[in-house]
């Protein structure tokens, strides 16, 4: 057995644990994930596969992959492709254990069968509306369908007749016969089967009744033989159905359920249904736009399959519902970038400066350090010349105190380069705007030191006019305005909610040469302004970014207001420093 321990423990970890220790399952651990293929995997997915695949390693067991494919009206191939590439991604692996609810649908219909010839299901024909008002509410007990006391055979005969495609959607639903006084609504007579007329994704036109999600979910479990059933607290008032099913079939194991509490992030939301609606109705540019809280928009947008894990890791898993902010998914991003990005320079909003007493030809290459956290990531060179380009927000011709970057006289160090002293601004005549400024330099200042001693305040990024390449930088803010965009909107939908300034496109950037070619999922630190991460419509000599995180950390704060405690210092959009 590998024993390959969680930094953290929880009550899940626990059960299994003592589980081991009692032999429960003959010391077996297996566990799945099963999605349904009706949308890509976002990040409350993410903690659920890092709990499952997780407890499967620490454990010495397997992680079954179950594709819980029982609704063929709203699953895609697409899906199911994407689910696969996403765990892999997330650094997980189900070896030979890929399954598909669909493979069973056979042993479910035969175990329908007998649960019919033991007088424990029935086909009932009331319309869906009927079976609502049947059911009766928490308060007032259900009342029995006038079909609950269809004999065997006939119920036999109309099931068989129900396969054969003989009935419209609708007409028929076959039912658990068990109490309809049941305090737990899922106990009243549930529906295990229905009619649907619709193609399925695997199996085609094979079958027109199709398995409810509760009667698929444990038996799948059982014959797979998984010994813990991980899933969310929404189905604790379903885990006597699971259990009732198991009992009345002779199932080859009786899988454990277990419900922990899902993932929930301010300011996203994780409901397949309302993403898909986003793609839809293209409020975004896909599944996989940098915005989404889906695994594969994540990764768009600079987040590395560790960052994911440490943030699973870090959120626990507990038996509570709550809301993580969203601050600490960006604070774990921020940390693992750190550690791998490379630092370049950018300018995203150019100025042009102009060195008046650098020689007109010269170039020259000044050494920049890749990551001061990490020296084995070395150095390169970034070519400086006449014409210079900084950040249009570097420069005030009349700077507010405590503003120490360049302005008319004052002395900057431009960084790794020379110090730079302002001494002439070219003004749009209308507008009366910066339009190029005039410095002088001071070679003695090469590397950005001074032989003297001479300090400055402000270090400022820049890129040299002629070598520098262009380049388009997305922008990102929160897609939704509100921290809960879930919370009742009054009916006037969820979309209402949305940020209209969540993306910024800026199509005039320049960055350093070092640059050329720079491959998708590529991040870099661009200095003082950021992590930035190579976007897949990078091709050729166009560059596009997207940038992953600010470089200024709000999760600090966020904490301290968590704890009661006031906090200085500003709210936490775009880091500018
Ligand atoms: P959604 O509400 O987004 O459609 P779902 O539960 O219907 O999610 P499934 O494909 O059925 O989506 O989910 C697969 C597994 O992932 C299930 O075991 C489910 O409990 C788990 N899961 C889904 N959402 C979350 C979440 N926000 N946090 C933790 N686990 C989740
Ligand atoms: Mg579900």
């Amino acid at each position: 057995m590998t024993t390959n321990a969680p930094a953290s423990t929880d009550f899940v970890r626990e059960i299994v644990a003592q589980d081991l220790r009692t032999g429960k399952h003959g010391g077996r651990v297996a566990t799945r994930f099963p999605p349904e293929p009706n949308g890509y995997l976002h990040i409350g997915h993410a903690k659920s596969i890092c709990l499952n695949f997780g407890i499967a390693q620490e454990n010495g067991g397997v992680c079954h992959l179950r594709f819980d494919d029982t609704n063929p009206a709203r699953e895609e191939v697409e899906y199911v492709e994407s689910i696969q590439e996403d765990v892999r991604w997330l650094g997980f692996d189900w070896g030979a254990h890929l399954y598909y609810a669909s493979d069973y649908f056979e042993q479910l219909c035969q175990y329908a069968v007998q649960l019919i010839q033991d007088g424990k299901a029935y086909v009932c024909s009331l319309s869906p509306q009927e079976i609502r008002e049947y059911r009766g509410t928490l308060t007032e007990p259900g009342r029995d369908s006038p079909h609950r006391t269809r004999t065997v055979a006939e119920n036999l005969g109309l099931f068989q007749r129900m396969r054969a495609g003989e009935f419209p959607e609708g007409a028929h639903v076959l039912r658990a016969k068990i109490d309809m006084a049941s305090p737990n609504l899922n106990l009243r007579d549930p529906v295990l089967y229905r009619i649907l007329h619709a193609q399925h994704h695997r199996t085609g036109g094979v079958w027109c009744i199709y398995p409810t999600y509760d009667y698929a979910h444990p038996i799948s479990d059982a014959i797979e033989g998984i010994t813990h059933s991980i899933c969310t607290l929404e189905f604790e008032a379903h885990r006597p159905l699971y259990d009732w099913l198991l009992e009345q079939l002779p199932v080859p194991s009786h899988p454990q359920q277990i419900e922990f509490a899902r993932l929930n992030v301010s300011y996203t939301l994780m409901s397949k249904r309302k993403l898909l609606q986003l793609v839809e109705q293209k409020h975004v540019s896909g599944w996989d736009d940098p915005r989404m809280p889906t695994i594969s928009g994540l990764r768009r947008r600079g987040y590395s399959p560790e960052a994911l894990r440490d943030f699973c890791e870090r959120i626990g898993v507990a038996k509570r519902d709550n809301v993580v902010e969203f601050a600490l998914l960006e604070h774990c991003l921020r940390e693992d970038l750190n550690r791998r990005a490379a630092r370049v320079m950018a300018v995203l909003h150019p100025l042009r400066v102009i060195i008046d007493n650098y020689p007109e030809h010269q170039v020259e290459q000044v050494d920049s350090v890749n990551n001061p956290e990490d020296s084995s990531m070395g150095s390169h060179t970034i070519p400086f010349s006449r014409v210079l380009y900084i950040d249009r927000e570097d420069f005030q011709e009349d700077p507010p105190k405590g503003f120490f970057r360049l302005s008319p006289g004052r002395e900057v160090r431009l960084k790794d380069a020379f110090y730079v002293t302002c001494v002439g601004v070219v003004k749009d005549e209308q507008t009366g705007a910066p339009m190029e400024l005039h410095c002088t330099y001071d070679p003695e200042t090469r590397g950005g030191r001074s032989a003297d001693g001479r300090v400055v305040r402000g270090t400022l990024h820049w890129v040299s006019a002629a070598h520098s390449l262009p380049a388009e930088v997305r922008l990102y803010d929160h897609l939704f305005l509100s921290a809960d965009p879930g919370a009742d909107d009054g009916g006037a939908g969820f979309t209402q909610g949305l940020n209209p300034s969540s993306l910024e496109v800026l199509t005039q950037c320049r960055v350093e040469p070092s640059l050329a070619g720079a491959a998708p999922q590529n991040c870099y630190q661009f200095l003082r302004l950021g992590y930035f991460c190579v976007d897949p419509d990078t091709a050729g000599e166009r560059l596009v970014f997207n940038r992953a995180v600010s470089l200024r950390d709000t999760w600090a704060r966020v904490q301290k207001e968590q704890q009661g405690q006031p906090s200085k210092g500003q709210s936490g959009r775009a880091g500018r420093v």
